[in-house]
């Protein structure tokens, strides 16, 4: 791969759009898989962090990094020199470095499904359901909350919008929750079934972690906002320590220190997640049919499925599919055209008819508004939706920053 990699980026590709010049953006992988392809010590070890050379602890039989935000980063260069020894396994450096143009420290992003979803939230749900040993009293759900909790997870299903590709599950069959599960419960139904079910400490910082990743999930955000991020996730962590034991400050947990530099680097952490990855392997595998060459074997597979596939460019504007024609209104006097009940753009759906996927939300001169659609109108020139608004958009938390800001509120 390393090979093929280095004569793509010397020769280009020719392509039905000229030449092209193949430049490797990043790495995606959890930290198993690129501690083993960049030589360097497990996260388990006590020089694990690939981004700082911070020197871990052994506490309550475990490595931790409880030593906060001082620490010095890593560079490419450093990395080549092996300024810090302790964190390479072997003599040689690993082959990867070979790639063209790869910063071997930025380019391996620290993918959010396995450090966030998979890490630190997993983690914190276990520690509140006391199923890590040691965990403490003190943050640990009574059984009955832990089943309430659970209850109110399967009252929310029916809300679920349909760009979800799984429903929530009870706590109960947390060990079998995939990364989306966790993912789903972070951004969007953890802060309404945790409230008060957690006690007050223990749920204001995991809300830090909630606004963290609303923002580092989200497209062009202000750098300000960045910046009230950065110093938050240092919060966030210090206050784990305090509140869970500084055993419990892990290789994930620290990570979470330098995941803004990912923002930075990639934009929203969507763009640098396994993810779609995890999505499209099953698809990536069948295009691999012997040892040899990989890249080239995928490479010709794709243009076989583009010659003999419909090419969909991303860049072409998308349809709209209109479904559930009607007649019953509500009607306005400016619309004359067709009635619909149903609208997919994509994987964006607004359906009047449910419950989940009836309700939009949008800003207008700094203000949000969230509407109940109730009916939808193609028209000649332009599609309408007849909406009523909520007069009252409340925040649904006001600390540490007011929750309108981050388009969360109460209506
Ligand atoms: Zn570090």
């Amino acid at each position: 791969m390393v090979n093929e990699l280095k004569e793509l980026s010397k020769n280009g590709l020719i392509t039905d759009f000229g030449k092209k010049r193949v430049v490797v953006s990043g790495f995606c992988c959890d930290a198993p898989a690129r501690s083993f392809i960049l030589k360097t010590k497990g996260h388990t070890g006590f020089f694990s962090c690939s981004r700082c050379t911070i020197e871990g602890v052994y506490l309550e039989n475990r490595v931790c990094f409880p030593s906060g935000n001082s620490f010095y980063k890593r560079t490419h260069s450093n990395f080549l020199n092996r300024s810090n020894n302790e964190y390479h396994l072997t003599d040689s450096v690993s082959l990867i470095t070979e790639i063209p143009h790869l910063d071997i420290i930025f380019n391996f992003p620290l993918d959010y499904m396995h450090l966030v979803c998979l890490g630190v939230m997993k983690k914190l749900i276990l520690l509140w359901l006391g199923s890590i040993k040691k965990a403490p009293l003190s943050v640990r759900l009574e059984t009955i909350k832990g089943l309430t909790i659970s209850n109110n997870l399967l009252l929310l299903k029916p809300f679920i919008t349909s760009d979800f590709s799984r429903l929530p599950r009870g706590l109960n069959e947390v060990p079998r929750w995939k990364a989306t599960e966790y993912r789903l419960f972070l951004l969007y139904s953890g802060p309404i079934v945790l409230q008060g079910m957690l006690n007050e400490d223990c749920y204001s910082h995991f809300i830090c972690l909630h606004i963290c990743f609303r923002i580092l999930l989200t497209s062009n955000v202000e750098s300000e906002l960045i910046h009230f991020c950065e110093k938050l996730l240092i919060y966030f962590v210090d206050k784990f320590g305090k509140l869970y034991g500084k055993h419990f400050i892990s290789h994930n947990v620290h990570g979470l220190l330098h995941i803004v530099d990912d923002y930075a680097q990639y934009g929203a952490l969507d763009n640098c997640s396994c993810f779609p990855f995890e999505n499209f392997l099953q698809f990536l595998k069948k295009m691999v049919r012997k040892f040899e060459k990989p890249l080239e074997q995928v490479i010709k597979r794709y243009n076989e499925y583009l010659t003999f596939s419909e090419f969909k460019d991303s860049t072409c504007k998308k349809d709209i599919d209109f479904r559930k024609p009607h007649n019953e209104g509500p009607i306005i006097d400016q619309c004359t055209g067709s009635q619909f009940k149903c609208i997919i753009i994509d994987d964006f759906k607004i359906d009047t008819q449910s419950i989940a996927n009836c309700y939009v939300g949008f800003t207008k001169e700094n203000q949000l508004h969230i509407c109940k659609v109730e009916n939808i109108y193609r028209n000649d020139h332009e599609n309408v939706l007849i909406v009523k608004l909520f007069n009252n958009v409340e925040p649904f938390f006001t600390k540490p920053i007011n929750s309108i800001k981050l388009q969360i509120a109460n209506c």
